[in-house]
């Protein structure tokens, strides 16, 4: 098991589900915070969907 970086909680890696929201987080954390391996699903899903907004204004 792994410790998220963000909200500490455990998670398996394997466990990864994946949904559009997951993958664009796993990219994100390996290519913008590399961070990649350190976050749970959740975490990772949230952030996705955070970035989807932040990065598109950071990008122009
Ligand atoms: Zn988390």
């Amino acid at each position: 098991m792994k410790e998220c970086a963000i909200c500490k909680s455990e998670f398996a890696e394997e466990d990864a589900s994946s949904s559009p929201f997951t993958e664009a987080g796993e990219w994100l954390a390996g290519e913008v915070w590399d961070d990649a391996g350190m976050l749970c699903p959740q975490c990772l899903e949230n952030r996705a969907m955070l970035s989807m907004m932040y990065l598109h204004e950071k990008n122009t």
